[in-house]
């Protein structure tokens, strides 16, 4: 199926690896040129290189905190005029309910909500005006089924729901699309990670950890960045014109729900 982006240009944050890297993969085997961010400058640069040789379209790659202005302003300045923006940053770190701090949740509100919003401002008008854009931010299944130690994550990613359920209705007549996609437990070093503090909380092992949350979800293994990827370019297709202010669950089923 040919998703109509050939040419397209995009900004995938955060995507040196995991979840963003799939979607930046994704949308430059559909022929989109791209400019990418992460922190860690190496990574990123192995990134870019890899994915504009497998799929011969340009990629610019911009070492930034994408949660700072000034990471967001160097970001930006490289991107231009963009009609795809992806938006993703780090998750928060996992802890007691009793313990965040008003700093622990401005930081994490700064980097899972305020972000993308910010990112939102300056992107989509030019989209507006063009007559053509897609949003799609990563957020969690924690929106849909609260996680109590992602306390932080549940917070912030729900006020960046709120925000989108809105804005993405206000933008949608001038042909620009905005969705989330809100990720269950992927194999990425973000899962390695919430995997190794279940390990050392509860005194098992990694595999046994794994394991555990592996039996929870219907399809028995966690989900893999390539195929979100291809679920994110999808909500940038073309044919994602009537897909407006959308929550697509990725989570192999794991939320218990009827609809
Ligand atoms: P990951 O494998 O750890 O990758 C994170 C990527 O983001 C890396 O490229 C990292 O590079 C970059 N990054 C992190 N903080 C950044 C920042 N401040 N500015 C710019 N780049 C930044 O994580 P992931 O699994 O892909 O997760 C992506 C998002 O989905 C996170 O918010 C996570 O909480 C959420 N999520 C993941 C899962 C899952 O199971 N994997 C489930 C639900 C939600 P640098 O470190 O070099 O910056």
């Amino acid at each position: 199926m040919d998703l109509g982006i050939k040419g397209k240009r995009a900004l995938v944050c955060a995507a040196s690896k995991g979840l963003g890297k799939g979607c930046a993969e994704a949308l430059a085997a559909e022929g989109v040129d791209l400019v990418i961010n992460a922190r860690g400058e190496q990574a990123l640069r192995d990134t870019a290189s890899e994915i504009a040789a497998r799929h011969g379209v340009q990629v610019e790659a911009v070492a930034a905190d994408i949660t700072s202005d000034a990471g967001r302003a160097k970001v930006l300045k490289v991107a231009g005029e963009i009609d795809i923006l992806v938006t993703n940053a780090g998750g928060p770190p996992a802890g007691h309910w009793q313990d965040w701090s008003r700093d622990d949740f401005i930081k994490a509100i700064d980097a899972n909500m305020l972000s993308a919003i910010a990112l939102i401002q300056v992107a989509v008008p030019g989209m507006i005006e063009r007559g053509w854009g897609r949003v799609v931010n990563i957020t969690s299944q924690s929106v849909r089924s609260p996680i109590p130690v992602l306390g932080l994550s549940n917070t912030a990613r729900a006020g960046l729901t709120g925000f989108v359920a809105g804005m993405s209705r206000d933008v949608a007549r001038h042909g620009v699309n905005v969705n989330n996609l809100l990720p269950g437990i992927h194999a990425t070093d973000r899962a390695d990670g919430l995997d190794g503090g279940v390990a050392k909380a509860e005194g098992i092992t990694i595999e046994e950890a794994r394991a555990r949350r592996q039996a929870s979800i219907p399809t028995r293994a966690y989900g893999e960045a390539s195929d979100f990827g291809a679920a994110c370019a999808f909500l940038c297709s073309d044919q994602a014109k009537f897909i407006v202010g959308q929550n697509l669950l990725l989570d192999g089923g794991a939320l218990n729900v009827t609809m």
